[in-house]
């Protein structure tokens, strides 16, 4: 059995983070994932511009186009358009994006070992994981084993959490049509009680998907092709399409314990107002580093990570909550004057725009209209 000071499950943008900063602070590192790479994952590839500031390299090889531009519909009506002038986030392909962060890991020093799906977690004093004909141990473990977490599981951990889905299409479309929506997110609202549709360029292809609540699963795809068809794409060739959950940390649910820790989707780190993951993801990933290297020179517990998540990342994401349930529930009671609202009060889309480039943040946003939480219980109750 071969060891090492920490083994990392999942080489999403959370583990490959994670691997990269542990191998590049000197730690033998092993990340594995049941996937070949690179590897399709079910994702808008919408990327906050502010995520390049966490990590230290470029990621223009990978981005395919860079968006100005958001145009937000309700079911085909009252369509507007903002100009944010520079842009506000990157757009990718989930399978160039993860294996670059992946590749940079493995630059660093990590090792990865792939088509290893992980069955069997023990926890005798390390950390040993068991795949089909292959063992591993170490101390410590990041688990950064996406939504459904089975890695997770075994280790007790990352239950409880709200979730809901979505529903991904990467659409062949003429180049006439990719010409139309470049450099331009299009949104469209009206799903009940809340969720969206979007469109997001890609250098070949259009990304097209669907969020909607918890429940609502067995309608997501149904629901993309009527948004496909109102768009007047469905004589287009449908590449790959797949769904997948996404889960949310709302309160104090426990993240972490002894040798091992969740990191990104995981540990449920998505926003309920955009429902976005990478950026979490890959900050998580970076904690969880951080944490094991201190765990790794104290007491080998990894309780105090909890914490940094507790303060680091949960003001966001309830504040994102806070803006999310105001900002639907604005538009389930008064569609059309909301619309109108929206697409005449710039402050919004401008706090917007900069929390995506990472110029502000949504706790301080949110902090800017101090009724907001009675606000946002209100709308929930409608
Ligand atoms: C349809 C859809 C659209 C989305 N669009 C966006 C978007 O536009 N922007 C955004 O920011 N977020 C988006 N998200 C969320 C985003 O995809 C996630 O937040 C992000 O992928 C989280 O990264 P991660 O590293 O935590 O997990 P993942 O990227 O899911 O990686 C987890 C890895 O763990 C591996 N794994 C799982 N189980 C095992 C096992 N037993 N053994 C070994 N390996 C295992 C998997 O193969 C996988 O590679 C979207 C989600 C969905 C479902």
């Amino acid at each position: 059995m071969t060891r090492f000071d920490a083994l990392v499950v999942g080489a999403g943008p959370a583990g490959s983070t994670a691997a990269r900063e542990l191998a590049a602070a000197g730690a033998r590192v092993l990340i594995v994932d049941r996937a070949e790479f690179p590897r399709y994952k079910a994702c808008g590839g919408g990327i906050p511009l502010r995520t390049e500031r966490l990590l230290p390299f470029p990621i223009d090889s990978v981005v395919e186009d860079s968006v100005s531009l958001l145009e937000v519909a309700n079911q085909g009506r009252d369509r507007f358009v903002r100009d944010a002038s520079t842009p506000f986030a990157h757009m990718v392909m989930r399978e160039r994006f993860d294996a670059l962060l992946l590749e940079q890991a493995r630059k660093a020093g990590a090792q990865f070992r792939p088509g290893t799906t992980v069955r069997a977690l023990h926890r005798d004093g390390g950390v040993r994981i068991e795949a089909d004909g292959f063992e591993a141990e170490a101390p410590l473990l990041v688990c950064a084993d996406g939504a459904h977490s089975p890695v997770g599981k075994m280790a007790g951990l990352g239950e409880g959490f709200a979730e809901c889905a979505a529903w991904e299409v990467e659409l062949c479309v003429a180049a006439s049509r990719l010409e139309r929506y470049r450099a331009r997110a299009l949104i469209e609202l009206g799903y009940f009680p809340w969720g969206y549709a979007w469109l997001f360029p890609k250098r070949d292809v259009l990304s097209i998907g669907l969020v909607l609540p918890p429940g609502q699963a067995g309608a997501l795809k149904q629901g993309t092709k009527v948004f496909i068809d109102r768009l007047g794409l469905s004589g287009f060739e449908a590449g790959v399409s797949r769904g997948h959950k996404i889960r949310f940390r709302r309160g104090n649910e426990r993240v972490a314990d002894g040798n091992v820790l969740l990191a990104g989707d995981a540990a449920g780190l998505a926003d309920e107002f955009t429902q976005e993951g990478i950026y979490y993801a890959i900050e998580s990933g970076r904690m969880a580093a951080r944490n094991v290297l201190r765990a790794a020179a104290g007491n080998g517990d990894l309780a105090p990570y909890q914490r940094d998540i507790d303060d680091q990342i949960m003001p966001e994401l309830r504040a994102a909550r806070l803006i999310g349930f105001t900002f639907y529930g604005m538009l389930r009671r008064a569609a059309r004057p909301w619309m109108f609202a929206s697409a005449h009060t710039p402050y919004l889309w401008n706090a917007f725009f900069a929390v995506q480039r990472g110029e502000s943040t949504y706790a301080r946003e949110a902090a800017r209209v101090p009724l907001l939480p009675a606000i946002a219980s209100r709308m929930l109750k409608d």
